[in-house]
């Protein structure tokens, strides 16, 4: 798979490109167009996809002439500040329509010229966040990070959906590389063996399960 990590002060966006169509797929454009466009220079703007609706991954999605999906669950994210930036102040906010094309939840897939993502619904950091997985890629959001893993502390987070996301995760091949919502690239196995987050939620899920 051909695609590129910006970073968009602080928040990964992700361009997943068809040299084949000269098209691009993003996957939260949260700032920063400029540079995203720079970026996908040549290609066109298939459609973008959210990982989870707060603000610091859609704030700039609506300035591209592209439809927006995003999981049907965080969908309600969008249209309220209170979950989807309860700690930051974002000023245009109010001035900002967000028009959803179409939402999405687990197991649907996404057909994006010759790529098809599989949808992974991982809750914990939002209650509808979604991964998505093509050719031992997983574009994971904030459901983990490397050496770390998202928040589950913002409104709608839940630490025992976090820990059954985790676990889904953790069952994928060990070579699949997670591209995360901030912060560098990593790996299944990286994260399982040493990552003491995935760690402490993986051992209690056993327990809470036992
Ligand atoms: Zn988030």
């Amino acid at each position: 798979m051909k695609y590129t990590l910006i970073d968009v002060d602080g928040t990964n966006c992700y361009a997943v490109f068809s040299d084949r169509e000269r098209r691009v797929m993003l996957i939260d454009p949260a700032f920063e167009q400029d540079r995203i466009l720079e970026a996908c220079r040549g290609f066109d703007i298939d459609k973008i996809l959210l990982t989870h609706g707060h603000m610091d991954h859609f704030y700039d999605c609506c300035l591209f002439s592209a439809p927006v999906y995003i999981s049907e669950k965080d969908k309600i994210y969008i249209e309220n500040r209170a979950l989807s930036a309860p700690y930051n102040i974002f000023p245009y906010l109010e001035k900002r329509k967000y028009d959803i094309a179409d939402t999405f939840s687990d197991g649907d897939r996404i057909a994006f010229c010759e790529y098809s993502f599989e949808v992974l619904e991982v809750p914990g950091h939002t209650p509808g966040q979604c991964a998505f997985y093509a050719e031992g890629v997983l574009f994971c959001g904030d459901l983990i990070f490397k050496n770390s893993v998202g928040r589950t502390d913002f409104p709608g987070g839940n630490e025992a959906d976090m820990a059954n996301s985790l676990s889904r995760i953790m069952t994928l091949p060990e070579d699949t590389v997670l591209c995360p919502g901030h912060g560098p690239l990593t790996n299944v196995r990286e994260e399982k063996y040493h990552n003491e987050f995935v760690e402490y939620y993986i051992r209690r899920y056993k327990n809470e399960n036992k």
